[in-house]
């Protein structure tokens, strides 16, 4: 192939792994994978004061989980490296070289005291704050003397004062934008670094990018690049612009409005299965309109021009619906694996796998498990109050002890095997014997054997505990109401 697709993501690493990396990171991943193309993770940490090496290897750990992987980047290599900005920072002082030299580009000796000035003046003449220009026609030779003598300039891109700048977009069609409009965009700061668009468009370059495939946020940027690809004589790649990710007040994705950071969903026990084909969804639609399906499904028929023009809402709860859905696809084994490898401690598999079915109907995350299975595993007869053992309408301690103690006699002296349907006659026949109402005996019971209000059903899950368990604990919820009524 002549010329072989190569896509890429380029996150900063600024912060904790963004949800917005791993979106845009899929429909890479997919459009590489259709075309038989390599999918490039380039690590741009230019902005030296915000970017950690923590936060480069929680993008890597975070995209992995999701079930991403890439093909060329800092941590798998590739022919194209260094994959870390902050690694080619001679190859960016090497390319504004070309640019001054060519007269595409001018030292600016502007301190930021006249910018602020200029901004203000022009604010107060209801103008829109920009450069005024008025380092670019110094001479270079005298710039370049200035700058020997010590003196701080900054590198700008010295755009056309007329005209206009267009860009075609794969999915939002022609873009343009009169140059008069583009600011003289710094390249390169006056501490020698570049900024994000000169080492951008340098990188996807020198790296062989034939297609960008970025969230909607750049586009305001992709002229200033088109400006720089002329610049140097260069062939842009094309451009896709994705669907911005919104908050559900149409905001743009903030963590202040919903949650951003891939750890949290990872916490939140998320399937990344499901997490990746929500965010497929969200730029994205499968032309059968099936909703649920996998990245390969998604690799294999992906097509650009399914994806959406429009701006996405990200709602948390179809992905809690589509988590649901993928927890309820999956065998009791391998729900009960992901429920171990969730963090918390079920020790005995043989428990935990007779208990998942009666919750798999009923959970969104995997993190609803341990309140609704932790009495399977743990005693809970401390986390609960003798009064949160009273009945809404039997307020009186004194009385649902001696029901639950009824019951525990009862069920001692049951013989049978611990069936549901055996279980539950009993408890209908304390129930009535004691003229209690149902709903109100079996709330008593379900705390005492449970510590919860809200639990799996309650029979069901007697069988599983077992007699001896179940006895036990009406025990210590007998004792627990004996020793509260002294002190009311
Ligand atoms: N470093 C930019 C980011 O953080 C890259 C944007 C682009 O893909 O060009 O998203």
């Amino acid at each position: 192939m002549s010329n072989p697709v190569r896509v890429r993501i380029a996150p900063s690493p600024t912060g904790d792994p963004h949800v917005g990396t791993a979106y845009i990171a899929l429909f890479n991943q997919a459009f590489a994978r259709q075309n038989g193309g390599r999918f490039i993770l380039r690590i741009e940490d230019t902005d030296q004061a915000r970017s950690k090496p923590e936060y480069e290897q929680g993008i890597y750990k975070a995209l992995r989980w999701v079930g991403l992987s890439w093909d060329e980047g800092p941590d798998v290599g590739g022919e194209c490296g260094p994959y870390r900005q902050s690694e080619r920072l001679s190859i960016y002082k090497d390319h504004a070289e070309i640019l001054l030299e060519k007269g595409s580009a001018y030292p600016c000796f502007c301190t930021p005291e006249t910018l602020t000035e200029l901004r203000q003046s022009q604010e107060k003449a209801g103008k829109d704050p920009r450069y005024d220009g008025r380092c670019r026609d110094i001479d270079l030779k005298d710039a370049r003397a200035r700058i020997a003598n010590g003196e701080k300039a900054v590198v700008r891109l010295k755009v056309p004062r007329e005209g206009s700048t267009l860009f075609h977009d794969e999915i939002r069609g022609d873009i343009t934008l009169q140059n008069q409009d583009i600011d003289d965009q710094v390249i390169v700061k006056s501490d020698g670094f570049p900024t994000y668009h000169l080492a951008n468009v340098v990188d996807d370059h020198l790296m062989g990018i034939t297609h960008v495939i970025r969230g909607g946020d750049w586009i305001i940027s992709t002229p200033k690049h088109i400006l720089l690809y002329n610049a140097f004589g260069w062939e842009a790649p094309s451009f896709s612009h994705l669907p911005l990710l919104l908050n559900p007040d149409k905001s743009k994705i903030s963590k202040r409005k919903s949650p951003t950071s891939l750890t949290w969903y990872e916490e939140k026990g998320i399937l990344p299965e499901a997490l990746l084909n929500f965010l497929g969804l969200l730029g994205y639609s499968m032309e059968d309109g099936t909703e649920i399906f996998d990245f390969q499904t998604m690799a294999k028929t992906f097509d650009v021009s399914r994806i959406k023009g429009a701006n996405s809402v990200f709602d948390i709860t179809k992905l809690e619906w589509l988590n649901g859905m993928y927890l309820r696809e999956l065998g009791t084994k391998e729900l009960a694996e992901k429920i171990k490898n969730f963090g918390v401690s079920y020790p005995d598999d043989a428990t935990l796998e007779a208990a998942v079915p009666l919750i798999q109907e009923r959970i969104k995350y995997l993190s609803d498990v341990e309140e609704r299975l932790g009495f399977f595993f743990r005693d809970r007869e401390l986390q609960y109050e003798a009064t949160d053992l009273l009945p809404k309408k039997k307020k009186d301690p004194v009385e649902v002890g001696k029901v639950l103690e009824a019951f525990r006699v009862r069920l001692e002296a049951f013989t049978g095997e611990m069936i549901p349907a055996d279980v539950e006659a009993l408890c209908v026949a304390q129930a009535e014997e004691m003229e209690w109402k149902k709903g109100d005996f079996f709330m008593a019971l379900r705390i005492a054997v449970t510590g919860s209000k809200v639990t799996p059903p309650l029979c069901e899950s007697m069988e599983i505990l077992g007699r001896d368990t179940v006895l036990q604990r009406l025990a210590v919820a007998v004792e627990k109401l004996k020793s509260f009524v002294p002190t009311q």
